[in-house]
């Protein structure tokens, strides 16, 4: 149970120094208790209260790092059950599962498909983040062999080694544990062994339960030696696993649960690709830390790397790409100009379809705070003067021999003001992005 403001109260010298940045220590142990404060700042509360007051400073999910350099994972983290109470923080890993009974070409083929699962989308490079080899074979040096080919070749993905076999996984971590694998899983059967290996190997570790509550003893007892930990409840079944992850969720952040105080893992089991990325889906968003699947083809697992992005973004930062001016392709003085607003989504999409045109051109992104079209123009940012203004620092004018705009169909209200402030032909595009390339033919090719 999470302790109260005045079970922390009565762990501090009660002196009421300030010198935590607070004016009594009371309004600290408060503080403390919500979990807006950090125990740190106080230099006064001796070794045995710290001791004692870790449990109410702690982090109601633990942050666990998988994997070393710029593609390393953190895991967990998490301080809120909706996206909207504020911002989730640590994307949910999607891995790639593998068997290490593959045959040499099939092992070729699927590192090469697993290596090329990402795609640049707003901006971003987005893709898959690991990949699971399973011990299928039950040999450990088979197991070795597997896992470090796909460690030489899958230097961009963090590794997970799903073996159960102490003796499998110690015959690899010697050559492999500078990686920070995440291994697992530890049972009720092996936990001492496996947990022994991982503290000797510091990697983190899968702790592989049967049920809610069977899962809650076993975390209990490991961490109690070990603390890197990763929750597998054990279930399986789709709407099971989505009823235990929610409660594993709300346990931990509602009421301080300690054993459910981790970060989580989930596997697909549907055979059916289309059914595995839906089951895959309902995991990211409620609320697995880790998805582990097994359909490697773009197809399916690009669009759950989309729904994952979306999940993801901040709800309280707009996406937005510097306000600039942008040239897309090889311009000429003749090219067309277009303008929009710095909205992620709006400015890529234009981008795409500027490209798509296959007739280069000029974008002013204005200075719209990340805001759409429409929401830009309500809301003034968007208007006939902020425009001028945008226009005129982005220094188009020294770089096209015409004087003409392209602004978007929905903000068509806007051309005639336009046009008088900045001196600038303006014509009305489509609404939509995704007319510019019939738009464009029709106005910027000879033989239109
Ligand atoms: Fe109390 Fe410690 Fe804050 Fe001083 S620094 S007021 S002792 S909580």
């Amino acid at each position: 149970m999470a302790l109260t403001g005045l079970d922390i109260f009565k762990q501090l010298p009660k002196t009421n120094c300030k010198d935590c940045g607070m004016s009594t220590c009371l309004a600290f142990a408060m503080a403390l208790a919500k979990g807006s404060t950090e125990l740190d700042l106080c230099p006064h509360v001796s070794e045995s209260a710290k001791k004692f007051l870790d449990i109410a400073s702690a982090p109601p999910i633990r942050s666990v790092i998988v994997g070393v350099g710029p593609n390393q994972l953190t895991l967990g983290g998490e301080t809120v059950l909706f996206r909207h109470d504020k911002t989730f923080i640590n994307q949910t890993a999607i891995v790639i599962k593998i068997s290490d009974t593959l045959a040499p070409d099939e092992l070729d083929e699927k590192i090469r498909n697993i290596n090329g699962l990402s795609m640049k989308r707003m901006g971003q490079r987005i893709g898959v983040n690991a990949i699971a080899i399973t011990n299928c074979s039950q040999k450990p040096e088979t197991f070795k062999a597997v896992v470090d080919i796909v460690a030489a070749r899958a230097k961009n993905l963090n590794l997970i080694l799903l073996v159960e076999n102490a003796i499998a996984l110690e015959a690899v971590l010697p050559g492999i544990a500078a990686q920070k694998p995440l291994v697992g899983s530890a049972t009720a059967n092996n936990w001492q062994a496996m947990v022994a290996l991982a503290k000797r190997y510091a990697v983190p570790l899968i702790i592989k339960g049967n049920g809610l509550n069977d899962t809650a003893a076993l975390v209990e007892k490991v961490a109690s030696e070990y603390k890197e930990l990763v929750i597998d409840t054990g279930m399986r079944n789709t709407a099971k696993v989505l009823v235990a992850l929610t409660n594993i969720r709300r346990l931990a952040l509602k009421k301080k649960f300690r054993p459910f105080g981790f970060p989580t893992i989930a596997f697909t089991t549907a055979e059916d690709p289309n059914d595995e990325i839906i089951q895959a889906g309902v995991f990211v968003a409620k609320y697995a830390s880790i998805v582990i699947l097994k359909a490697d083809e773009k197809p399916y697992v690009l669009p759950l790397l989309t729904f994952r992005m979306n999940l993801y973004t901040d709800p309280q930062k707009p996406i937005a790409v510097e306000a600039n001016l942008y040239e897309i392709g090889a311009v000429t003085p003749e090219s067309p100009v277009y303008v929009c607003t710095n909205f992620s989504l709006t400015y890529y999409a234009v981008e795409g379809e500027v490209l798509n045109s296959k007739i280069p051109g000029y974008i002013i992104a204005v200075d719209t705070e990340g805001t759409s079209v429409l929401t830009a123009w309500a809301s003034g940012r968007f208007d006939a003067q902020t425009i001028t203004d945008f226009v005129q620092k982005s220094g188009i004018a020294e770089k096209v021999s015409h004087r003409t705009l392209v602004i978007p169909g929905y903000v068509a209200v806007i051309s005639g003001k336009l046009q008088e402030k900045s001196g600038w032909n303006v014509i009305v595009g489509p609404q939509e992005a995704v007319g510019i390339p019939a738009f464009a033919k029709a106005y910027y090719t000879k033989d239109a």
